[in-house]
């Protein structure tokens, strides 16, 4: 197992799903955790539960992630609570799925803003105490569908697409500072965001995923902790699709 012992990791979207899945995976290697969520009960209560296994690991902090001026004020405040930052991960997502046809503008620049101007904000937030800090780490949770598109969710196509071009921009600006930067790709996993699909959407998707099953919240984690950890150090500026084979 790899040790996170003496690190901070700040996951956003910690609340829930498969960020509750990333804090936790950090806390039960030692690491202390910064927890964010837009609302306070859900990062309450990813720190709550991990305090409960591991006493005063975790912190957290109701921000939303689009909002360029919070996301500072974060940034200065988990310094201030934590001396420093190991590994941010960028996880905050949301769907606002519609054909094109039909799609709101609203619908539009809300999952843009959230998924990418998001992690936009947490980078320029946390870049100069990571390009300090030991092993050096960003994680930027893309999908799938900003690999290969998806019919009614041109939106989060567009925002995870430009995610993983952001991950690689970033890659290349921090590697002096030997800060990786990388982009995970789930495919389908089951989470409260995946559970308001329709049963036939669901047994469409199934159908296309050559080992027959969906992913878990830790097939994911399991992934960000291999980045995350000193065994990472060489891998910078790639999208690592954990789908069970549906985009090879
Ligand atoms: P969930 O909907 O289960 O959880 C999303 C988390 O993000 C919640 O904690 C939520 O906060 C937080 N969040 C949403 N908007 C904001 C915001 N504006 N500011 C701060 N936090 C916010 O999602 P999943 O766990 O399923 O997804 C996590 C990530 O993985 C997303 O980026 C998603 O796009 C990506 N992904 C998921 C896949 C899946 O199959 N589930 C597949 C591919 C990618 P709160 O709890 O307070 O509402």
């Amino acid at each position: 197992m790899q040790s996170f012992e003496g690190k901070v990791a700040v996951v956003t979207g910690g609340g829930r799903g498969i960020g509750g899945a990333i804090a936790r995976a950090f806390a039960d290697r030692g690491a202390r955790v910064a927890v964010v969520s837009r609302s306070e009960s859900s990062c309450g209560a990813t720190a709550e539960a991990i305090n409960a296994d591991h006493p005063e690991a975790a912190k957290a902090y109701a921000v939303d992630v689009a909002d360029h001026e919070a996301v500072q004020a974060l940034g200065k405040q988990v310094i201030e609570d934590f001396g420093g930052v190991n590994v941010l991960v960028n996880n905050a997502g949301v769907t606002r799925d519609g054909l094109l046809m039909r799609m709101k503008e609203e619908d539009w620049m809300t999952v843009l803003d959230t998924n990418l101007k998001g992690a936009f904000n947490t980078v320029k937030a946390f870049m100069r105490p990571l390009m300090k800090a030991e092993d050096p780490r960003i994680v930027n949770i893309a999908s799938v569908i900003g690999l290969i598109g998806n019919a009614g969710q041109a939106n989060y196509a567009a925002s995870k697409a430009g995610l993983i071009g952001f991950t690689k921009s970033v890659a290349r600006e921090l590697a002096g500072k030997k800060v990786t930067c990388n982009a995970i790709a789930p495919g389908f996993i089951t989470t409260d965001m995946t559970d308001v699909l329709p049963e036939k959407v669901r047994e469409d998707v199934l159908a296309k995923i050559p080992l027959g099953d969906f992913g878990t919240v830790d097939d994911i984690a399991d992934a960000v902790v291999y980045l995350s950890g000193p065994q990472g150090r060489y891998i910078t500026g790639q999208v690592l699709a954990v789908d069970g084979g549906m985009t090879m």
